[in-house]
């Protein structure tokens, strides 16, 4: 990998999209499944619509991958993610994101995505014993563009730093060295209980914060090789679980809901501009700045760094609207 992993700046975003079966509720409510990958790019909506809303929103969209609602999150893993997310062993810096609304699948996406690398990293390790290798762990919270530390248990902000070197870093945030698969499920079995849940009326289990969970893979050659580029490095993974992506307006929160509505369409907001612009090619202004999670992201995100989002969508007829503001989402990053 450490001599594939040669990135051109032209590189594109990966985009894909993965449907998730109707789950319980949608089916006591008599909800129909009315979108069907009809092969490996192209998703299409199966409803008949009006003329005028034919007009207005298109029937079928396509991406690098689709994936059918019946298909495990191994394949969504390989074909989706994988490339993007193990050329951190090469020293090249990534960012996988999970765009949807809530409960339309991203925790479980980005989740089994998160295990399937580490699993992937540790083999990779495993066949490269004239490197020595650190595996380190580290996730934060972002909500209500303050940021947590999911390591420690108290609710402290963390602030950011601009470092003239390593760009934006994370004030006093916690590294874990991962030392075994044990280990590793213990420290995203820890994230996970510190996870701010909040009930609003879309959702009981609706997340309202993003989360980042970071992998940095440091390596070195056992044996000294001259004046080789390969002798030592160092490269981090971001597997970014946003808030969903729904309108504040929707949850009929009031109050600090709203507030936290405004934060989360900020920070998802600034990140379609930068991910629309980098699509779009790396020049002229790109916004990192404007919210916290983007400027976290930022060497992960410009420059030499790979990007593969999956946008998670519910079949259910219900969710029309908000499946085609994640498909517009997707369109724009392509
Ligand atoms: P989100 O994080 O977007 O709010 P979740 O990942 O929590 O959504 O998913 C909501 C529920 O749907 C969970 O119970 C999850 O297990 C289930 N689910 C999501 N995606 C799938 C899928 N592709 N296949 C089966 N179950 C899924
Ligand atoms: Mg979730």
């Amino acid at each position: 990998v450490v001599e594939e992993a040669g990135v051109n700046y032209e590189e594109r975003i990966q985009v894909s999209v993965r449907l998730r079966p109707l789950n319980d509720k949608e089916i006591a409510r008599n909800d129909v499944s009315d979108w069907e990958c009809i092969n490996d790019s192209t998703i299409i909506y199966r409803n008949s619509v009006s003329a005028s809303e034919r007009s207005l929103y298109p029937t079928a969209y396509s991406f690098d991958r689709v994936f059918r609602s019946d298909c495990d999150t191994r394949k969504v893993y390989e074909e989706a993610a994988k490339d993007v997310a193990i050329s951190v062993v090469g020293g090249i810096n990534s960012s996988i994101f999970a765009y949807g609304q809530t409960s339309s699948g991203k925790t479980y996406t980005m989740s089994g995505i998160t295990e399937c690398t580490v699993e992937d990293i540790f083999n990779y390790i495993e066949k490269h014993m004239d490197r020595e290798f650190i595996l380190k762990f580290s996730a934060i919270e972002i909500y209500n563009e303050s940021v947590r530390d999911l390591l420690i248990p108290d609710c402290t902000p963390l602030r950011l730093l601009d470092d003239p070197e390593r760009g934006t870093v994370i004030e006093k945030l916690t590294e874990e060295n991962i030392r075994d698969w044990d280990h590793f499920i213990e420290l995203i079995s820890f994230c996970e209980t510190q996870r701010q849940i909040g009930e609003t009326s879309l959702n009981e289990a609706s997340s309202r914060s993003h989360q980042i969970l970071r992998l940095t893979v440091e390596s070195s050659a056992r044996e000294f090789l001259g004046n080789d580029k390969f002798s030592s490095l160092s490269a981090s993974v971001n597997f970014v679980d946003l808030a969903g992506s729904e309108r504040a307006s929707q949850t009929n929160s009031a109050g600090a809901r709203l507030k936290e509505g405004c934060h989360i369409n900020r920070s998802l907001l600034t990140l379609g501009t930068v991910i629309r612009k980098l699509s779009k090619g790396r020049n002229g202004h790109i916004p990192f700045r404007d919210s916290k999670l983007t400027r976290i992201l930022q060497s992960s995100l410009g420059g030499n760094a790979r990007t593969a989002i999956i946008c998670t969508m519910s079949p259910a007829r219900s969710h029309v609207e908000q499946s085609r503001n994640t498909l517009l989402f997707a369109s724009c990053a392509k």
